[in-house]
C-alpha cells in the first residue's frame, strides 16, 4: 500500500530493510544499535557520521551546532524560549502565526516572556480575486510587524495541518529588525528541498515526516545564540550543554538517530536534497494539477504557498468522505483521513512517496469522481 501519513510517515523501503538486516549485529558488533551505550564507540560513530552527513546535507558551516534532542517539535516549543528569549533582556519573541503549528508555538512561548504576533493569516482576505479563508495564506512581508527587541522571529515554514508551505522567508534586516535572527519549524518539509540554514539563527524539525523515526528532533542553531539560557531551562534541554557534548549530554534517542543517519544517507545517494527537490515537485505538480482539473474536489490554499508535502483537499460532497476513505483503503491507499481540524482528506507526500505513489492516488481520484460525480 502507498502510505500517505502526515506523520510519523512513510520512511524509504531501503532504509528500513537495512535497520532489519541489521538489527541484531550492526557491524559485526554482536549488537544491536538498541543495546549498546551511548558512550561507546559504535554509537559515537553512529551519531557523528548522521551528524556530518546533516552537515554535508544542508551546506552548514562550523559556526551552527547540529543537535539531536527529544522532545519533538512540542517540546522545542518551550526549549526554543528557554534558550533564547532572553538573550536580549527582558524575555521577548514575535511569531508569524499561519496554521495550527505556529500558533501553538507563539501560546506556549507565552509561558516563558512576552510573545508577539509580527503577522497572522487568521482572517479571510480577498487575495487574487479569490477569497481566502483563514490560515490558507501566508501574510505579506511587508505588513510584518516585528519588535526591533526582540530576541527572535519564529514562523512555521510548512504547516502540516493546513497545507501552507513560505517557499521563501524574509531576511529580518528587510523587516527593519536586523538584530533579531529567524527561528523555523521545519518539521514538515526537512530535507525536501534545498534551504539556506544560514539565513535563520535557527531551525528544528522533528524527525518522523522526512527524517527518521519519531523519537528525535534534529535543531540547528548559530553557536552565538547558544549559552542564553533561562535560569529555569532544565540542564537536558539547555543547548550549551547539548552542543557542547556532541547530543550525548545525557542518554540520547540512539535507535531514532541510527535510523536518522540511514535516511541522510538515502538523501545523499538520491541526489541530496535538490534531488528530493526534483521528485517532489514532479509529485506536487501531477496531485494538485488533477485537483485544479476537477470540479469533484478542491485545495483552499492560496497557490503560491501550496505545501508540496502535505495536500489538504475537500470534496465537494462531504457525504461522500466515508465511502472515499473505504474505497482507498481498499486501493491500498493509506491514512488519508484530513486533520480533525481541518476535516476533508490530506495527502502527505514526503520524500519516501514515491511519484508512483501519487499517480496510484490521482488514479484513484479520477475513478472516484467517475463513479459518483
Ligand atoms: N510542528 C509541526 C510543523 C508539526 O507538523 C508537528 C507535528 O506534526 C509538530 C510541530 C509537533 O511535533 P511533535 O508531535 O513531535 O511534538
Amino acid at each position: 500500500p502507498w502510505n500517505f501519513s502526515a506523520g510519523p510517515s512513510a520512511l524509504p523501503e531501503v532504509v528500513l530493510q537495512q535497520a532489519a538486516a541489521e538489527m541484531l549485529d550492526w557491524h559485526g558488533s554482536g549488537m544491536s544499535v538498541m543495546e549498546m551505550s551511548h558512550r561507546g564507540k559504535h554509537f559515537v560513530q553512529i551519531c557523528d557520521e548522521a551528524e556530518s552527513d546533516l552537515r554535508e546535507l544542508l551546506g552548514l558551516p562550523a559556526d551552527y551546532a547540529i543537535m539531536f534532542m527529544q522532545g519533538g517539535g512540542s517540546g522545542e516549543n518551550a526549549i526554543v524560549p528557554m534558550n533564547l528569549m532572553g538573550r536580549r533582556g527582558s524575555p521577548a519573541a514575535d511569531f508569524v502565526v499561519t496554521g495550527h503549528w505556529s500558533k501553538r508555538s507563539y501560546k506556549e512561548a507565552g509561558r516563558y516572556g512576552s510573545a508577539h504576533v509580527a503577522a497572522s493569516s487568521e482572517q479571510a482576505v480577498q487575495l487574487d480575486g479569490r477569497e481566502q479563508g483563514p490560515l490558507t495564506w501566508v501574510p505579506p512581508v511587508d505588513t510584518w510587524q516585528v519588535r526591533k527587541e526582540s530576541a527572535y522571529l519564529h514562523l512555521c515554514s510548512n504547516e502540516t495541518i493546513g497545507g501552507v508551505e513560505f517557499m521563501d522567508w524574509p531576511d529580518t534586516a528587510a523587516l527593519g529588525a536586523p538584530d533579531v535572527p529567524l527561528v523555523i519549524d521545519a518539521s514538515s518539509h526537512f530535507l525536501s528541498r534545498p534551504m539556506d540554514v544560514t539565513r535563520c539563527g535557527m531551525m528544528y524539525a522533528g524527525a518522523q515526516k522526512n527524517a527518521g523515526p519519531a523519537g528525535v528532533t534534529m535543531v540547528i542553531a548559530r553557536r552565538d545564540l547558544i549559552g542564553h539560557a533561562l535560569p529555569i531551562c532544565p540542564s537536558a534541554f539547555d543547548y550549551a550543554n547539548v552542543a557542547a557534548e556532541h547530543s550525548r549530554y545525557n542518554t540520547p534517542p540512539t535507535f531514532a538517530i541510527y535510523v536518522a543517519g540511514l535516511v541522510f544517507k538515502w538523501v545523499k545517494a538520491n541526489g541530496g536534497v535538490a534531488g528530493m527537490e526534483a521528485a517532489n515537485k514532479a509529485k506536487a505538480d501531477l496531485l494538485y494539477g488533477f485537483l485544479d482539473s476537477s470540479s469533484f474536489y478542491r485545495n483552499p490554499i492560496h497557490a503560491p504557498v501550496r505545501s508540496r508535502m502535505n495536500v489538504p483537499f475537500v470534496l465537494r460532497d462531504e457525504s461522500l468522505n466515508d465511502a472515499f476513505l473505504q474505497g482507498a483503503d481498499a486501493a491500498g491507499l493509506t491514512q488519508l483521513k484530513g486533520h480533525k481540524s481541518v476535516g476533508g482528506m490530506r495527502a502527505s507526500i514526503y520524500n519516501a512517496v514515491p511519484l508512483a505513489g501519487v499517480s496510484a492516488l490521482v488514479e484513484y481520484l479520477k475513478e472516484f469522481e467517475r463513479r459518483y460525480g
